[in-house]
């Protein structure tokens, strides 16, 4: 596996989407237990109004539709070894990645378990990119920015810490560009 994403809210699931749409083996852990079903979405650029639910579903299926997998499994630990990371399931099943993108909200369990700096005000401290302090870990969304969380910035977080990890494979900045058809 190339990614492995702990969190399926908008922050993992955006990741996932740059990261499946470009090619890269990914899978995303969460039992669809988001703060978005509490939500009614009035702020994300593009829907004048949108409940949660409605939005993970239709985010859900578009990562799907992509390549992503979506399992209904929780991690219980997370682990970084010679050559990446090792993830292991509630079932105890493992799963070997080279990089690992938390996405826990508002829970930073796994975070703290590798040993992560974990401020309640700040939340984890990532760059610009969601990079942590350990080489090939990323914390995007709520898990960085706890009392500052809103979907967009989650689904943001996600997209830049994707296209890093683009980047860094490809060794150059890579942009996920589209263009329509000409007419
Ligand atoms: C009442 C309420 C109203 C809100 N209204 C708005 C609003 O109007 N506009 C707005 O922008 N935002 C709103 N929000 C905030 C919005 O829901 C969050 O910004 C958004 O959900 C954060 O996304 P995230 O991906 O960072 O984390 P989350 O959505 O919290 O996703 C984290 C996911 O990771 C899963 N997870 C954690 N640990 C594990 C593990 N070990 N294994 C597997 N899965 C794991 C969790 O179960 C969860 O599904 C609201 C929130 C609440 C509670």
């Amino acid at each position: 596996m190339d990614v492995v994403v702990v969190g399926d809210g908008p922050g993992g699931l955006s990741a996932a989407l740059f990261l499946a749409k470009n090619g890269l083996q990914v899978v995303v852990f969460g039992q669809d237990k988001t703060a978005m079903h509490w939500a009614l979405l009035k702020n994300y650029l593009g829907f004048a109004e949108i409940h949660g639910s409605e939005f993970q579903k239709r985010a859900r299926e578009q990562v799907s539709a992509l390549g992503a997998r979506i399992e209904d499994r929780r991690v219980e630990s997370v682990e970084a070894v010679s050559d990446g990371f090792e993830t292991t399931l509630d079932d105890g099943e493992t799963i070997a990645s080279r990089f690992l993108i938390l996405s826990e909200g508002k829970s930073p369990r796994l975070a703290k378990q590798l040993g992560l700096e974990f401020n309640e005000q700040k939340g984890l401290e990532t760059d610009r990119n969601g990079k942590t302090s350990m080489p090939g870990v990323y914390a995007v969304g709520r898990l960085a920015r706890p009392g500052r969380s809103q979907a967009i910035i989650s689904a943001g977080d996600g997209a830049a810490a994707a296209i890093d990890i683009l980047s860094t494979i490809k060794g150059e900045d890579f942009a996920d560009w589209d263009s329509p058809p000409e007419s």
